[in-house]
């Protein structure tokens, strides 16, 4: 048996953590055993399924690499690909699948096993009021089960549109194995005539992911806990239509919920919590990858970095946890700094251009060889100090830009105290003499100078970094006047010292 896993949100909204999650554990588990994923647009909210929703679902979804094998087709940025699906068992938007879920409805009400409701929304309030008065759970109370032939003509004349709604069993219970919570049992009684489809003819989300799971030839659901209650319904539904021996093959693995810091369910209070915030901002989607790994799962010697393949390779759906994850920002950000380390100066360049772009640092993404290589060479010299990719133009500006912004406090303090401009204009002198413009022997030029004038080695690098980089902090000084080169370093040094001396 192949496994056969699925994602299937609704397009109701941006792909959040929870449903990152999600989609990843399902991913995960088909990688690890060579199966399916499955990616199917649950998209029978009329009201609130939208195409930008599926856009930047899948956009996200790719973002962190999480491919599906079937699914609606789509480029990099989630505009779908109508003329293209991928896998053999589609259309995997429900709402091309109306007729399929009809059909099954149909046969449930030839079967006895479903019924037509005629109640109108201002009498189901009303049933609800009454129930919550007597303190009843507000429950569908069954009144349209039984109705004859010619009542139903009778309503139906009356102009009412029927919903079709599920006869669940009175008694009994309905059990099953879950592989993150173990035995699960519901009474029946406790649950009511659920609808299956509308009155538009447009399935309800519990009718539907039934017959998309059977026909899909699903193995595992792997979903929120917040799903574990429809599971029984679920499980109904696939007897009621014959599938009974699937349903009992199906495996179900209902995740953990996740919690802000503060213990409460993980919500916009807490931050960002859309996966492509999280890229907007910076992170890494292998960062993003690896932290969402942990939110609900663990190795048994809680590992908290995987390299490559070695999450695929440790993961599995039985070292999932039953208590609710944690989101912790915090070690989010510590991770992505690890990842940025981690990372060859040349890709996370590649990476940051975007970003410098935005900033106005760089006219493209893509740049001529030699303007790379020296973009490369200042991402180099910071690369230990970036935490989001969102750190990169700050912390380069200076060296990307000729009229970099000067702090003033710095100025006072170093540049415009007496001898600083002499001083810098001595060294300039001397700086024009170097051949091998390289780290060592600058540092070596300095400290001469230092000595022999018998002044401290800080009173020269203070104002020669304020006056190359217009801080009095930075990356390593001699390294990044390197990285500046000869020229730029003396354009600079002799635009402080015209402008200062003037005043
Ligand atoms: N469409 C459902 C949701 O977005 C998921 C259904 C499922 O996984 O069974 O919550």
């Amino acid at each position: 048996m192949t496994v056969r896993v699925r994602f299937a949100p609704s397009p109701t909204g941006f792909l959040h953590i929870g449903g990152a999650r999600t989609a990843l554990f399902n991913w995960l588990f088909a990688r690890r055993v060579g199966g399916a994923f499955i990616l199917r647009i649950e998209d029978t909210d009329e009201v609130r399924s939208t195409p930008e929703s599926v856009s930047a679902i899948t956009r996200g979804l790719k973002w962190l690499g999480l491919h599906w094998d079937e699914g609606p087709a789509v480029d990099e940025q989630g505009n779908i690909l109508e003329s293209k699906v991928l896998g053999e068992k589609g259309p995997y938007f429900q709402m091309e699948r109306i007729h399929i879920y009809k059909k099954h409805a149909d046969q449930l009400l030839q079967d006895g096993k479903a019924y037509p409701c005629y109640c109108s929304p201002e009498e189901l309030e009303a049933m609800r009021t009454r129930a919550m008065l007597a303190k009843r759970p507000p429950k569908y109370d069954g009144r349209c089960r039984e109705l004859t032939d010619s009542k139903r003509k009778e309503l139906e004349s009356a102009g009412r549109k029927p919903v079709v709604r599920f006869k669940t069993p009175m008694s009994g219970e309905t059990r099953f194995q879950d592989i993150v919570r173990g035995d699960v049992r519901f009474e029946n009684a406790l649950l009511d005539d659920f609808v299956l489809l509308k009155t538009s003819g447009v399935p309800t989300y519990q009718f539907a992911v039934v017959i998309d799971d059977y026909l899909m030839e699903i193995t595992h659901v792997v979903r929120g806990d917040d799903h574990l209650s429809n599971t029984p319904r679920q499980i109904l539904i696939d007897e009621a239509l014959g599938w009974g021996e699937f349903v009992k093959n199906l495996k179900f693995a209902h995740l953990s919920m996740i919690l802000g810091p503060d213990g409460t369910r993980l919500s916009k209070r807490h931050g960002a919590t859309s996966v492509e915030e999280y890229r907007k901002n910076g992170y890494l989607p292998e960062a993003m990858v690896n932290y969402l790994s942990l939110l609900g799962w663990s190795t048994e010697d809680s590992q908290q970095i995987f390299a490559g393949e070695e999450l695929i390779q440790k993961f599995s759906l039985e070292r999932c946890g039953k208590s609710a994850a944690i989101f912790d920002p915090q070690k989010l950000l510590w991770m992505n700094g690890e990842y940025i380390r981690k990372i060859g100066v040349p890709d996370l360049t590649q990476r940051s251009l975007p970003f410098l772009k935005e900033a106005g640092l760089t006219p493209e993404t893509s740049l001529p060889k030699e303007r790379l290589d020296f973009v490369q060479s200042c991402v180099g010299l910071e690369q230990e100090k970036i935490k989001l990719l969102t750190d990169v133009p700050n912390l380069l500006d200076f060296l990307l830009l000729d009229d970099f912004k000067m702090d003033e406090k710095s100025v006072d303090k170093v540049l415009k105290v007496p001898g600083a401009i002499g001083l810098l204009m001595d060294v300039a002198k001397r700086i024009e003499q170097i051949t091998d413009f390289t780290a060592a022997p600058i540092e070596q030029l300095c400290r001469a100078y230092a000595t022999e004038k018998n002044i401290k080695t800080g009173q020269v690098f203070h104002p020669l970094r304020v006056a190359t980089s217009g801080r009095a902090q930075g990356p390593s000084l001699f390294h990044y006047l390197e990285v500046l080169g000869k020229e730029r370093v003396l354009a600079r040094m002799k635009k402080v010292c015209n402008q200062l001396s003037v005043h």
